[in-house]
């Protein structure tokens, strides 16, 4: 379990990568919260401590190699290392691809996979001289099967397993680890909105006969997280109920 370890999240204040981050600080790792907005993220730091979590926020873009660098020194300058990177900031832009705007699709891939690659490339500087670390990308079931009015998205989540399998050839070397969980529909403010017939389609689709929960997900970084995965690198663990194998 990666008690002691220093952990950063990004878009570690709500839905999943909150989940992701009172999990891993039950296990007892430190938190290094990074997030866009001040308010969201000094919200959750305040929770990651009421629980118990030595924990610290970042705000900042992932998509700016800048923000990216001054997180990656406010970790090392409170906790000395940096052992797990949780590249799970993410964002949708849907839309048909005829008509799919420019923006839109750099957008999804600028902060979806750009974002990861500028997090990961600043925390295995530090990784590297540590020899260890565990990066873990959150990339989602379309990314593995596809998704009609999601092609930026799709495409961003293909990427980033791509990404993933790439840097674990690259920095197994190095004692760091890189794994991706992909998540099947999960319960978040997004699909809580959804009318009850669509939340039945969907689950109807799915094995396990129900949505997933981001303590789902949670449970299976905290997993890829741990001492107890050591010899797993380069995987992509699906987490989806079934939906897609
Ligand atoms: P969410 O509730 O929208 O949370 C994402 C967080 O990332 C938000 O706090 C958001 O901040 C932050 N963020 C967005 N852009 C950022 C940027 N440029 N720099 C830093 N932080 C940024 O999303 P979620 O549903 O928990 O999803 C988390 C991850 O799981 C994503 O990668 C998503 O693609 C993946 N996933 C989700 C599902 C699902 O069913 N929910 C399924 C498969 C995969 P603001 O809100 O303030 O912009």
């Amino acid at each position: 379990m990666p008690k002691g370890k220093v952990a950063v999240i990004t878009g570690a204040s709500r839905g999943i990568g909150k989940s992701i981050s009172l999990a891993l600080a039950a296990q007892g790792a430190t938190i290094v919260a990074v997030d866009i907005d001040q308010a969201t993220t000094d919200g959750a730091v305040a929770e990651f401590q009421a629980a118990g979590a030595k924990a610290i926020g970042v705000v900042g873009n992932v998509t700016l190699a800048a923000d990216v660098e001054r997180m990656v020194e406010k970790a090392v300058e409170a906790f000395g290392r940096v052992d797990i990177l949780v590249n799970n900031a993410g964002i949708t832009r849907d839309g048909l691809i005829m008509r799919m705007k420019d923006d839109d699709w750099d957008a999804v891939l600028n902060v979806n996979l750009k974002g990861a690659f500028l997090c990961t490339r600043a925390a295995f500087k530090v990784m590297s001289k540590q020899r260890y670390g565990r990066i873990i990308n959150i990339a989602s079931v379309v990314g593995q099967m596809g998704n009609a009015g999601q092609a930026n998205y799709c495409a961003s989540k293909a990427g980033l397993i791509g990404l993933t399998k790439s840097n674990a050839r690259e920095m197994a070397k190095r004692n760091v680890t890189v794994n991706a969980v992909a998540p099947g529909f999960i319960e978040t403010a997004m699909t809580d909105a959804l009318p009850e017939k669509v939340r039945q389609e969907l689950a109807a689709q799915i094995p396990l006969e129900r949505l997933g929960s981001a303590d789902d997900i949670a449970n299976a970084v905290v997993f890829l997280a741990s001492e107890s995965s050591a010899y797993i690198t380069g995987h992509v663990l699906s987490v989806n109920g079934g939906m897609y194998m």
